[in-house]
Parts: C-alpha cells; sequence; structure tokens
C-alpha cells in the first residue's frame, strides 16, 4: 500500500516553521510498513492545492494532509480536499457540539461566526475528534482510496494520530507490521552498518533500518505477517544475530528505553551507587541521569567543578596535576573520578573534562578533545575522545559516552 503526504501552508514554503510533521507522519508510515514516495509542500491556494491533491489521489492509495483546518480563511484543506474527491460539506451536530464544549472549557468563551464553519464536514466522511482544538480530523473514502484530513498544530495531530488514524492504517494493510529495537551504544554508525552489511544487503522480511543518534546507533527490524506471532517468529532469529554480533554495547532491545534508563536499571539491579563529576558538560550527565524516576536510589551526587578551584577544592585534584598536565588531561580525569567515587563514598563515579568550544582549543589539545574516567571497585579506567561539531555536539556526545563507561 502507497501513502503519500502533502503538508499544507505557506509558512512552511517560506520557511518560517519546520516541517516537523511530515518527518513524524513519515516515521510512523514506515513503522506501518506502508511504501512512501512522494511528499509535498504546498501553500495556501486553492488552485496548486487541489492539483497536488488530484495528483496525489492518483498515484496513492492514502494520501495525508496537515494544516490548514483552522477558521481562518485561509484555511481552505477541507473545502479543497472535498471537492477534489466529490464530497459535499454539511454540518456536522456532532463536531457542532464539541466545538461548543471545547469553548465553554477554554480561556476564550467567545466563539466567533468562522469557527462554525469547523463544523462543517465532508458528507459521510469519518469524523476524528480532536481533544487539542476544534478543528476535527476527517477521512474521506472513495473507490479504495483514503483522503486523511489533519491538523497543523502538531499538539494537535500527533495525539490524533496515534490515537485513531495509527489503527486506521494499520487495518487497511492485509499484513500486520510488527517491529523491534535493537539499541546500541559505544559504536559508530559507520561501524555498525559495516558489521551489518551483509544482512541489510539479503534483507527483505524482516527488513534492518539503522538510526543514527548522537552516540547512539537504533536498528529497527520490521517483519510483515498475516499475525503478529508469525511476525515475531521472523523477528527473533535477526535480533539473536546482532546480539552475537554486537554482544554488550546493545543496552536494551525496549522500544521506549533510554540509555540512561538502561544504566539505572543496572546499578539497581547489581546495588551499585554513582556520583558523576563534571567539568565540560556542566550538569548534562547529572541531568540525563536524574530524568529517570527512581534514580535517587542509586545517585549519590552531581559535582560540576568546571574551575581549577573547583577541581581542587571539591575534588581534591592535585595542584601539580593541573600545573602539569592542565585540566583536560587523562590524569585530571582519572584523579576526578577517584577521588570522586572516594570523597562521596560511591562505588562508581564517572568523570568528563574537555574543550568543548569554540575557543580554547590548540593544536595540542584541539576544540572536542574530552577526557573521561570511571572508578570503580580502585580501578580507575580512563578514555581520550576527539568529538567532532560544535559545543552543542561536543557536550552531548561526551554525556552519551560517559553514559556508555559507566556501563562497562
Ligand atoms: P489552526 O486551527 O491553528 O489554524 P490549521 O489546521 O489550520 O490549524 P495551520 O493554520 O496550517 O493549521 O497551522 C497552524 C500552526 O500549526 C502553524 O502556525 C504551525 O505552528 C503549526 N504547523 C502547521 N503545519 C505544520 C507542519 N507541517 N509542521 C509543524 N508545524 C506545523
Ligand atoms: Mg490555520
Amino acid at each position: 500500500m502507497i501513502v503519500e503526504l502533502i503538508s499544507v501552508g505557506t509558512e512552511l514554503l517560506l520557511g518560517n516553521i519546520v516541517n516537523t510533521n511530515a518527518a513524524y507522519l513519515a516515521e510512523k508510515c514506515a513503522l506501518l510498513g506502508l511504501s512512501m514516495y512522494h511528499q509535498s509542500v504546498v501553500g495556501d491556494n486553492e488552485e496548486r492545492l487541489a492539483e497536488t491533491i488530484k495528483t496525489a489521489a492518483g498515484r496513492s492509495d492514502v494520501v495525508i494532509l496537515s494544516g490548514g483546518l483552522g477558521p481562518t480563511k485561509d484555511d481552505l484543506t477541507k473545502e479543497v480536499a472535498a471537492k477534489v474527491m466529490g464530497y459535499e460539506l454539511v454540518e456536522d451536530a456532532h463536531t457542532k457540539a464539541r466545538i461548543e464544549e471545547y469553548f465553554k472549557n477554554s480561556q476564550f468563551k467567545i466563539i466567533t461566526d468562522n469557527n462554525w464553519k469547523q463544523a462543517l464536514i465532508p458528507e459521510g466522511a469519518i469524523v476524528v475528534d480532536n481533544k487539542n482544538g476544534t478543528a476535527p480530523g476527517l477521512i474521506m473514502e472513495k473507490d479504495g482510496k483514503s483522503v486523511i484530513l489533519l491538523p497543523g498544530p502538531p499538539n494537535e495531530l500527533v495525539p490524533m494520530f496515534e490515537q485513531d488514524i495509527f489503527p486506521y492504517l494499520n487495518k487497511l494493510q492485509p499484513e500486520i507490521i510488527c517491529s523491534a529495537m535493537v539499541k546500541i551504544c559505544g559504536l559508530g554508525e559507520s561501524y555498525v552498518e559495516t558489521q551489518i552489511a551483509d544482512l541489510i544487503e539479503n534483507q527483505t522480511n524482516p527488513t534492518i533500518a539503522p538510526y543514527a543518534k548522537t552516540g547512539e546507533v537504533h536498528l529497527r527490524i520490521t517483519a510483515k505477517a498475516g499475525d503478529e506471532k508469525e511476525a515475531k517468529k521472523l523477528i527473533k532469529p535477526v535480533v539473536k544475530e546482532l546480539r552475537n554480533r554486537f554482544g554488550s554495547n546493545i543496552y536494551t532491545t525496549d522500544e521506549s528505553k533510554t540509555l540512561e534508563e538502561a544504566i539505572v536499571d543496572l546499578l539497581l539491579e547489581k546495588q551499585l551507587t554513582l556520583t558523576t563529576a563534571e567539568s565540560c558538560t556542566g550538569g548534562m550527565l547529572a541531568a540525563r541521569l536524574t530524568n529517570v524516576p527512581g534514580v535517587s536510589e542509586v545517585f549519590k551526587q552531581g559535582l560540576v567543578t568546571y574551575s581549577n578551584r573547583a577541581k581542587r577544592k571539591l575534588l581534591d585534584v592535585k595542584k601539580n596535576t593541573l600545573k602539569d598536565c592542565g585540566a583536560v588531561s587523562d590524569k585530571t580525569a582519572k584523579e576526578m573520578a577517584k577521588n570522586g567515587a572516594f570523597i562521596t563514598g560511591s562505588d562508581i563515579c564517572v568523570s568528563v573534562t574537555g574543550i568543548a568550544g569554540p575557543d580554547g582549543g590548540t593544536e595540542e589539545k584541539p576544540v572536542g578533545l574530552v577526557y573521561m574516567a570511571c572508578s570503580y571497585n580502585n580501578k580507575v579506567t580512563v578514555k581520550e575522545f576527539h568529538f567532532k561539531g560544535e559545543r552543542s555536539k561536543v557536550r552531548e556526545s561526551s554525556v552519551v559516552n560517559a553514559l556508555t563507561l559507566v556501563r562497562e
């Protein structure tokens, strides 16, 4: 089954807003195993919009439009789509009541005339309630094709898609799609890709798709089958093979689990406590860890020792170490981790010190040079990294790799 997206809005064409709806919808459609060959962006113009919808409905089974369902004059998606699909607009009592209800509960109590425009729906279309706004989603079916209209604001579109459109599309598919996720840390994207090049080259069902995130690689395995049991049977040997190839670099096969959650789980399981001693990440590592509910059981302290003085006073880093080797050195990272664990009485202490840039780099110690150390059981391991990219990227990469170091 082929699906196609049309994003409506002149502000998208002008670059005033980023088309996050298209990215979101495309990812979900891929998850559903739908084929997508086209995406378009069209302004709030009747003629061009009509032409775009006609073309899309001519070559695809499902056309999803986002934007232009609002009450104002420039919002004309519904009117144009209904015309193209040969639907009449009629007032829908259910939608009208929902609009009244919405306004009753909102800070804007006065309903203006143009709001009633949103109670008009293509006669016979499926109405999808909008819990976060007034414009309902709409599905028009004709000659085996579906044209789906969704509101532009992401906070309205996303919940509507999750709750109603995803199951609708899933039902249209004769086969079910099932997928699993394998999340890898501590290995680069290109390395991972070369390690699975043979699997990707010979894939039919299931398929493997890699997604690179900062410091992580996620592999999605998607299978098509008659039912879920059959799909899972197809996926299982692939996950097993990936485990053989990537071993402990796989931190989870749970779709919803983050790296920090996996680490907190591990610490809880082993009953170990953790302290962070950060310089260039300025507390980002501690912030990531404290995203996880229940982390208080294992997280002792987050120390941010940005200045040399703080490194000396709070972490007892030797004056000579800082003088001879510098704050960004393997020796400083080691002392930060070792002393951090001792001072706070933690089983583990991970430290980060580096040059995030854009200034402060030298030939000998360039921007992106980061040392990390991890102290555990009185043994300290230290690693040197050379990250590319701007300040925020260096800092984010540092955080992910520091988390990875804790796992090791
Ligand atoms: P409204 O009732 O708010 O007018 P609408 O369905 O008519 O909703 P638009 O007028 O096209 O939608 O867009 C409203 C807002 O939604 C935009 O200003 C923008 O913030 C957001 N938006 C619209 N389209 C997109 C998109 N493709 N990606 C991300 N955000 C979008
Ligand atoms: Mg609008």
